[in-house]
């Protein structure tokens, strides 16, 4: 007899199907806010589900977490103490220990069911969880913003799509508080869905964030595992401009590995397609054209 044929498959906006070769399942559990599963897929790792929608594979996530941690992080002069909402799989807080400017990392994840998932079975991506700097709260995002006495210099926005607890990382009182506990020089990313699929939510969401911030960029790049394969991510900062205060030269000194970020990669996710500008264009801020950005 044939070896069962086995597959997951993601399905988006009822429209779209995206489907990957299973080899076997290493985790699955329904927690009270949603069903996490772990899968070893036969080309591209270990692959995390929550509620059927993949989060992260060992294939590529490499990407997601470098272009959601490098950026901020290598525009803000001095990163020292950075919030995670969400983020559950430790692949971004894996990126941002990389950083020795840090000394505080808080990731505020709501369901512990992923975290203890992910530590069993994708350490490749969670591994850095363990780091001295890191506390891990489990609890929602949008209560910690809303209560914490802290201030941030960066806070990354590493949530699933706008629903179920995540819908509230959506909205205009979950960004004012965060730009209440960012600092002057503070950057905020958030995660923007596809440019292709997600239009509507991508407005909904830069118009929620801008009565709170100066400036309102988005940056895109590449993932092999969501619809569409192109993604982005929202830029948020009252003072610092994200090509012409990058300096280069610091990421280059900085003997940080990276797989997919580099500084030119940097800068040409800021540069977006002609159809994400048009249908942006009122959301979005100026920035210089590349020419005349950072790259000496
Ligand atoms: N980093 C992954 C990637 O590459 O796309 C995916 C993001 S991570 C798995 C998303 C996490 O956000 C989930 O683990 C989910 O439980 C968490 N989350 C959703 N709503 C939340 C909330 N209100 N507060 C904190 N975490 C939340």
């Amino acid at each position: 007899m044939n070896a069962l044929d086995l597959w997951i498959k993601e399905t988006h906006q009822d429209s779209v199907a995206l489907s990957f070769k299973v080899e076997n399942t290493l985790f699955s559990g329904k927690s009270p806010f949603q069903q996490v599963d772990i899968v070893k897929t036969r080309d591209h790792g270990a692959m995390l589900l929550n509620d059927g929608i993949i989060m992260v594979s060992e294939r590529d996530e490499f990407v997601y977490h470098e272009m959601i941690s490098h950026v901020p992080l290598s525009v803000h002069p001095a990163p020292s103490r950075v919030l995670v909402i969400g983020g559950g799989d430790g692949g971004t807080v894996r990126e941002v220990v990389k950083h020795d400017s840090i000394s505080r990392v808080v990731m505020v994840e709501i369901d512990e069911m992923v975290v203890n998932a992910c530590r069993e079975h994708m350490p490749s991506v969670s591994h850095a969880l363990k780091d001295p700097r890191v506390e891990l709260i489990i609890g929602d995002g949008v209560k910690y913003v809303a209560t914490t006495d802290e201030t941030f210099d960066v806070v990354l926005i590493d949530s699933t799509d706008p629903i179920g607890p995540a819908a509230p990382l959506f909205d205009r009182q979950f960004y004012q508080n965060v730009a209440g506990i960012l600092t002057e020089d503070g950057i905020m990313i958030s995660q923007a869905e596809s440019p292709f699929y997600d239009f509507k939510i991508q407005s909904a969401m830069l118009a929620n964030q801008r009565p709170f911030f100066n400036r309102l960029h988005l940056y895109t790049f590449t993932n092999l595992t969501y619809p569409g394969g192109l993604w982005s991510f929202g830029f948020g900062a009252n003072a610092l401009c994200p090509l012409t205060d990058f300096d280069p030269n610091r990421i280059r000194a900085s003997g940080i590995q990276t797989r997919y970020y580099t500084p030119e990669i940097h800068a040409s996710a800021f540069m977006l397609p002609k159809f994400v500008q048009e249908n942006l264009s009122d959301m979005l801020d100026p920035l210089p054209s590349l020419d005349k950005a950072f790259i000496k």
